[in-house]
């Protein structure tokens, strides 16, 4: 029997496992992409993570998990399904169909991008259409790019663009952007960035891969690349059933990560918060393991 089943290897799901090892627990993580520290290895250049500045994302979510697989933390590789209270335990069934039995669940599951739902999107989905631009920004170097959004994410990725694509359209369904000032002030200072504002996206063509796009006013721009960067969706869809989301299907959970069932924990993206970042995250996770522990030993 585990003390903590933790869900998700991101920086809340791993910062939980380290206090949760550090306390003496029995703990275990089951992350559903092997070696996966989520949405940390998309970025490129993380700046804003106190005491580590300037690092690749990537890099930096090996640290976290180099961190906890040095206290010994274990991890397993399947995708828990189905949670089921059974006097006082939490039974959790696996795609694998394996079951296992935990006193609390740490719930990190963190969130995925958000589609367009649009014609030609899933089609061309990596033949052209992507949703992560330092996975794949390398492959447009020297070609023609459009980036959809207007948060930080649509904002970081036109700017990252800027550097590898010929020209970058930045289009965006408002006359404003939801992103840094900041951010939008460097973007006017490159030539080869076009912000297109208040247009949306009605289909993405081509033959083979991708050649450009048609915006819901009837114009039609040739583009090499489309890069989507709309927002996230919590992954919540295994836990709707167990404990109560909020409107747009977050885990409604405070600081100290008690949900609305008994001894489960949510943290990190997947949670109500007003601040989605790293550091928030491992914050979280570290709140949830202490919040576990002090549920586990009453
Ligand atoms: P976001 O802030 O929710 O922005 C999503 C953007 O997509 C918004 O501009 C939204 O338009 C647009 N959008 C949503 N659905 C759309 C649709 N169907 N069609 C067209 N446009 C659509 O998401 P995010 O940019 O991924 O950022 C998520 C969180 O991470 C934020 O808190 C952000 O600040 C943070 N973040 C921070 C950094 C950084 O600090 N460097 C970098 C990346 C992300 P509207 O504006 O009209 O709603």
């Amino acid at each position: 029997m585990l003390d903590i089943l933790i869900v998700g290897s991101g920086p809340a799901g791993l910062s939980a496992a380290v206090y949760a090892k550090r306390a003496g627990l029995n703990v275990l993580v089951a992350e559903k992409v092997y070696f996966g520290t989520g949405q940390v290895a998309e970025s490129n250049r993380v700046d804003n993570y106190l005491g580590i500045s300037g690092i690749n994302g990537y890099e930096l979510g090996e640290k976290f998990r180099t961190h906890a697989e040095q206290l010994g933390v274990e991890f397993v590789n399947k995708e828990a399904l189905n949670f089921i209270r059974d006097n006082d335990i939490w039974k959790v069934e696996f795609d694998n169909g394996d079951v296992l039995k935990t006193k609390t669940v740490i719930y990190a599951t963190g969130a995925i991008h958000r589609h367009l739902n649009i014609a030609g999107e899933s089609e061309y989905a990596g033949k052209g259409v992507s949703y992560c631009a330092t996975c794949d920004g390398a492959f447009f170097k020297g070609k023609v790019t459009a980036v959809i959004g207007g948060g930080n994410t649509a904002l970081d990725d036109a700017l990252y663009l800027s550097d590898i694509s010929s020209k970058v359209y930045l289009i965006h369904r408002r006359d404003e952007f939801r992103g840094s000032y900041d951010t939008v002030k460097k973007l006017k200072e490159k030539e080869n960035v076009e912000m297109i504002m208040n247009s949306k996206l009605q289909e993405i063509t081509g033959g083979e891969i991708v050649t450009g796009i048609t915006l819901e006013d009837g114009r039609s721009i040739s583009v090499d690349g489309v890069f989507i960067a709309v927002g996230m969706v919590p992954v919540t869809e295994a836990v709707k059933s167990v404990v109560t989301l909020d409107d747009n299907g977050y885990i409604i959970a405070g600081e100290n990560g008690k949900t609305s069932a008994k001894g489960f924990f949510a943290a990190g993206d997947v949670r109500t918060k007003e601040l989605r970042q790293i550091i928030t995250a491992v914050s979280d996770g570290a709140n949830a393991a202490v919040q576990a522990e002090n549920y586990v030993r009453k």
